[in-house]
């Protein structure tokens, strides 16, 4: 049967600005997206029989914890295989094999990665044909960061994510991502942002005209400066020691430093390989970094390989 293999990279939070909760339960967000040269990689085989099943390989290292990420029908990349197969009427099914390196909820849209990798190797390997337009329709049905795990590159994303358009953006960065032992439940950092906010007033979110600007100009040093996470007062209640390992990488000399979404991965900007290999080196110190990793940004979003 005819197999299709994707490349998925993991995303980061240039900025995050986060509004008050919707009716609905989401949150409103403002945000500047870039994917980042750490890949997840899916394989599609398609069967005749219409069954569809996932096997999960990860990295035999701390980042990767496997165990947490589901075998069955809960698993992202199943739910985008149903969907284009129920939006397709294509009465195949489909072997998925995930090789997972991108942190379990670790804030880099691990889960959503790998859901934009199925759509895009089921629509290969069931030769469904649909539009890369066609699948963003379908990505954002799946998740907020489905749509740009598609699309990669740097892209400025509202609504609840979904909505992405793109942004005017020079150079290649320099990142050390610092993963946490233990990963973070998006919802348990939402639920702590709006009790921290309950009874205040939350300000419709904006994307800093500072960090457009430094994007713009590829200045490294000016986008360290405009790094921003709305998230961060709740992630580092929830887990203080992320404290020191962001102080680590600044008295190291980052040019900035956050949190990866609702965390607990941290992000240091580096001005070089050299810079990003001392900030990696100092890191190894903190007593809540399990690993720690070099990468780049921006590059393409999921692709065949
Ligand atoms: P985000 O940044 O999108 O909020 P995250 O990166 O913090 O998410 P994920 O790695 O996407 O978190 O995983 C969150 C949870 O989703 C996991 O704990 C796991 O139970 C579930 N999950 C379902 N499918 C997958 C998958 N293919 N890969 C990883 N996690 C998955």
């Amino acid at each position: 049967m005819t197999s299709a293999n994707v490349r998925v990279p993991a995303k980061i939070n240039l900025c995050l600005g986060v509004g008050p909760v919707r009716d609905d339960g989401y949150h409103p967000l403002a945000t500047v997206y870039q994917a980042v040269d750490l890949h997840d990689e899916v394989r599609a085989t398609a069967r005749e029989d219409g069954e569809i099943t996932v096997v999960v390989h990860a990295d035999l290292d701390a980042r990767t914890e496997a165990a947490d990420v589901p075998e069955d029908d809960d698993n992202l990349a199943v739910k985008a295989a149903r969907l284009l197969r129920d939006r397709t009427g294509v009465d195949l099914g489909v072997d998925l094999a995930i090789r997972k390196v991108i942190p379990v909820a670790g804030g880099m849209a691990g889960g959503s990665a790998d859901a934009a990798a199925a759509l895009v190797a089921c629509n290969e390997a069931w030769g469904t044909g649909l539009s890369r337009a066609a699948l963003e329709v379908l990505a954002a049905k799946l998740g907020s960061d489905v749509p740009f795990l598609l699309h990669g590159g740097n892209a400025v994303g509202g609504g609840r994510g979904e909505t992405i358009s793109p942004v005017l953006a020079r150079g290649s960065y320099h990142w050390v991502f610092a993963m946490a032992h233990q990963g973070l439940s998006t919802a348990a950092v939402y639920a702590e942002f709006d009790r921290l906010n309950a009874g205040s007033t939350v300000a419709d979110p904006q994307v800093p005209d500072a960090l457009l600007a430094a994007l713009r100009a590829g200045d490294a040093v000016a986008l360290g400066e405009a790094l921003s996470n709305d998230l961060t007062e709740a992630a580092l209640s929830l887990r203080p020691e992320l404290e020191d390992t962001l102080e680590i990488g600044i008295e190291a000399g980052a040019l900035g430093a956050i949190l990866s979404g609702s965390g607990p991965t941290a992000l240091f900007l580096a001005s070089d390989e050299q810079h990003a290999l001392d900030i990696a080196f100092a890191l190894g110190s903190a007593a809540g970094c399990a690993d720690v990793v070099q990468s780049r940004g921006p590059v393409p979003g999921a692709r065949l390989s």
